[in-house]
């Protein structure tokens, strides 16, 4: 594989670091705990007016990439109610299963293959107290319509992979597409996770970026580099520094059945490394266990060819929530200015949850007024802020922190020259740009 990975381990960012992101996270408009009036609901997060901005571009950068710039793949909306069926054709049902020990000491519960010592409960420190593995299945089940129990039985998914093959033909009989091509999809899937935890790290409702490309057989160890070397690249274009980031290919034993190989892209966290991504050859698996269980041709036919073949499958499965989440982390910097610490986001412009912010120098009518102009102005192209509380030097301070690659000011100045002061969030340089030219200005700084 060409993408090289980082040969020197680099210091995990300390844990101290991670507290200060939980807490800028609440403090900023982030992340809130859901419920937080009624004690909180464990390990469940609500995305606020900042952070819904964050995720959806994310989402948007994703989907930009993986969609909307290329011409052989394609999107899809499935619903995540689904019928005990597809899960049983998925092996879910059967599979989706972690190891769950329980501390006869303390109570408590661990999942098995994540204890840094299997053998020593992290709650009470206690040896030997767990008891015997149980295969603990993640899948939420609840039931649809007024009756419950058996045949009512329906399952929220656990991933959104399965709604691309089961939607396979319709697909393929519907977009003019042909392998290779993809079918992408950005959703929620919930996993009833044993042990969630580290902030939206693992929760038990999260959103994933996925996307199944189905190839000829003989090109599927082609396509899997192929979209190891994207999937890693793309991270690094969107602003995370090489030294955070990995690509690891999975030991033999790690692999599932199905898989002939299997790539995670991991962040350095600061707990130390972890997945953001996994990309998979996944063989013809799904597309087979669905025909098997449908009853439905899962298959194509080359008619330059004239052979039938159940298509191979890559894909690149990446979660949203978590992704966002190392965004931030990454993004974070500190630095003293004029004796003073600053904090501040250095996002890319296209994660940035604002890219501009307006700020009139004081409340006056006579600032507030053409202020808005201003910001309509640009709102109509990106997510603009507007904020007249606070000295300017405050508001600044605020920006920076919440990422916002540039602040406008509108002065006294201003109503005379019809000018503006654009600010840099990096470098803090300041320039006058007429208000006349303003949006061609910053059009080419975010692009
Ligand atoms: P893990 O080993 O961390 O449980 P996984 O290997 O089971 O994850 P996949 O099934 O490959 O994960 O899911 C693809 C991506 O979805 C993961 O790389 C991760 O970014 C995201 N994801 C999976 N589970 C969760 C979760 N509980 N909370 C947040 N994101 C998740």
């Amino acid at each position: 594989m060409s993408v090289p990975e980082s040969d020197a381990e680099p210091e995990a960012p300390s844990p101290e670091l991670f507290d200060k992101i939980v807490n800028l996270a609440k403090r900023r408009g982030f992340v809130f705990p859901s419920a937080e009036i009624y004690g909180g609901f464990r390990s469940t997060y609500d995305y606020g007016p900042v952070g819904v901005l964050l995720l959806r571009n994310v989402k948007d950068a994703w989907w930009r990439s993986m969609v909307q710039l290329r011409h052989d793949v394609v999107g899809l909306d499935a619903a995540i109610l689904s019928p005990p069926q597809v899960w049983e054709a998925s092996g879910h049902l059967a599979n989706f299963t972690d190891p769950l020990v329980d501390c006869t000491k303390c109570q408590s519960r661990w999942r098995l293959d994540k204890l840094d010592d299997p053998d020593v409960c992290p709650s009470c420190g206690a040896r030997g107290s767990f008891t015997e593995p149980r295969a603990f299945n993640l899948m939420f089940k609840t039931h649809a319509g007024p009756v419950e129990g058996a045949g009512h039985e329906v399952y929220l998914r656990p991933e959104t992979a399965q709604g691309m093959f089961v939607n396979f033909a319709n697909v393929l009989n519907t977009s003019r597409k042909r392998p290779p091509f993809g079918i992408a999809q950005i959703g929620k899937s919930f996993r009833n996770e044993i042990t969630p935890g580290n902030f939206v790290f693992r929760t038990r409702e999260f959103e994933q970026m996925e996307m199944e490309f189905f190839v000829p057989p003989d090109e599927a160890e082609r396509w899997y580099g192929y979209w190891c070397d994207e999937r890693y690249r793309w991270y690094l274009d969107h602003g995370m520094p090489s030294h955070l980031l990995r690509l690891r290919p999975h030991d033999a034993d790690e692999l599932s059945h199905y898989s002939s190989g299997t790539s995670d892209v991991e962040f350095l966290f600061p707990w130390g490394w972890d997945e953001l991504e996994g990309i998979a050859n996944r063989g013809d698996y799904d597309l087979t266990q669905h025909s098997k269980h449908s009853g439905e041709k899962l298959d194509y036919f080359d008619q330059a060819t004239g052979e039938r073949y159940v298509p191979h499958v890559i894909e690149p499965a990446a979660g949203a929530t978590r992704t966002a989440f190392a965004f931030l982390i990454a993004a974070y910097d500190t630095e003293e200015v004029r004796g003073e610490e600053r904090t501040v986001l250095r996002l890319h412009h296209r994660i940035a949850p604002y890219k501009v912010a307006v700020l009139p120098l004081s409340r006056k009518d006579e600032l507030t007024g053409p202020a808005r102009d201003v910001f309509d102005l640009l709102a109509a192209r990106w997510m603009v802020d507007y904020d007249e509380t606070q000295a300017i030097g405050r508001r600044y301070r605020r920006q920076d922190e919440i990422g916002t690659p540039y602040c406008v000011t509108f002065d006294f100045e201003s109503i005379d020259d019809g000018a503006v002061t654009v600010r840099d969030r990096d470098s803090m340089d300041q320039e006058r740009v007429p208000i006349a030219e303003l949006v061609d200005h910053l059009a080419q700084r975010l692009t």
